[in-house]
């Protein structure tokens, strides 16, 4: 473990909002986690868990809550079936270079989740999906560090409550685990093109009714190439808003009253996209001061300089908000975190 003191934690958020952290310890082994929490005295539920930091935000210029980083490595098969390979992986690994691995295995199961940044112990926090794809559909179990009880235990992917961009991590359970591994069940059979329409497209475009696992990741990157920023190079974190799912009803009339409007169906109701009504509203694009809506996707909020702070994002945010709320009578809400 290595503890350090006025970090500068800009670079460990997709946002790179600028910021200092009192106290920042990178975590390195499992075995090291009750020596860690003992050394910060308590005070447990003002930790800060941290992947890579590309779903989070901070939310002022400095962090007093400590901050443990999170770098446990592994990959390692447990078991293996005629059909399917049990993987085990540390909550630290890089995600893509994971899904990289585990297509040259030429195991299948996370192909769509191609090129998402962060850390594989993230994956399960809000439930990490694509193109039609989450973790919650390969995901066996996870281990963790259980921060109440003080002691390691292994969830299974049921007990995770997941729904859309959720789990009980976000939930009932925020703040009590830190994700130390995480075991995929993959498969061995022949993958399926991604049930998706820009992923159909693609394919229908190259005429390949079959394509190999190394085909749909490349299909995935080229595709989110175009619509989503490199945060190393242009500030953001992906998604800045969940798609609404809305009652059936209101959906009904929203479909009335905009009949282009993309949706799908979803358990709790109609899932509708932010991203359509954001440039509906005629916000794609848009600049608002030192934070601006991507010109190739509206869903995604960049900043545009350096020393853009987190009272330009929130006032940016908040225009769309009320801009939305206004034409379509829909509540957006954020999808990454803000931590203060
Ligand atoms: C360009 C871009 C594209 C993106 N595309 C997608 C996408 O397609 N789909 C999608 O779902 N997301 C997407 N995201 C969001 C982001 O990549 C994911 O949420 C990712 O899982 C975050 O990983 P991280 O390690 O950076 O997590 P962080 O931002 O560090 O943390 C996110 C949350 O997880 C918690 N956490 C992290 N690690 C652990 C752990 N080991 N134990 C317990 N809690 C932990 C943190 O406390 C925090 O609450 C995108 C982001 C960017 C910048």
């Amino acid at each position: 473990m290595l503890f350090k003191a006025h970090v500068d934690i800009a670079k460990y958020s997709g946002m790179a909002i600028p910021s200092i952290a009192h106290t920042f310890v990178e975590l390195n082994r499992v075995e090291e986690i009750p020596e860690v929490l003992q050394k910060l005295g308590g005070h447990e539920e003002k930790i800060h868990i941290l992947g890579e930091g590309t779903n989070t935000i901070w939310g002022s210029s400095i962090i007093t809550r400590p901050i443990i980083k999170i770098n446990i490595p592994g990959f390692e098969v447990i078991e293996e079936k005629p059909d399917a390979m049990f993987v085990e992986i540390g909550a630290g690994e890089n995600w893509d270079k994971v899904v990289e691995k585990v297509v040259n295995l030429g195991l299948a199961g996370i192909e769509a989740l191609s090129a998402i940044p962060g850390t594989a112990g993230a994956t399960p926090v809000q439930n990490v999906g694509a193109y039609g794809a989450d973790i919650s559909q390969t995901l066996h179990s996870l281990r963790a560090y259980d921060i109440e009880e003080k002691k390691m235990v292994t969830i299974s992917a049921n007990e995770c409550n997941f729904t859309y961009r959720g789990s009980m991590f976000k939930g009932t359970a925020k703040k009590r685990f830190i994700i130390t591994s995480i075991l995929l069940s993959l498969s061995k059979k022949p993958p399926q093109i991604p049930d998706y329409k820009d992923t159909k497209a693609f394919f229908e475009r190259e005429k390949k009714a079959n394509p190999t696992l190394q085909e749909i990741r490349g299909a995935i990157i080229e595709i989110r190439k175009l619509k989503l920023p490199d945060p190393s190079v242009i500030p953001n974190c992906g998604s800045f808003f969940k798609n609404p799912i809305v009652p059936k009803m209101q959906a009904d009339e929203l479909k009335e009253k905009f009949p282009s409007m993309p949706h799908y169906p979803d358990p709790n109701g109609v899932k509708i996209s932010a991203g359509w009504m954001i440039e509906k509203a005629g916000l794609k694009g848009k600049s608002f001061g030192r934070i601006a809506t991507y010109p190739n996707n509206a869903l995604v909020l960049t900043s545009l300089h350096k020393d853009a702070q987190i009272d330009d994002l929130l006032s940016a945010r908040d225009k769309i908000v009320t801009k939305v709320k206004e034409l379509f009578d829909v509540n957006l809400e954020m999808e990454p975190e803000i931590i203060s």
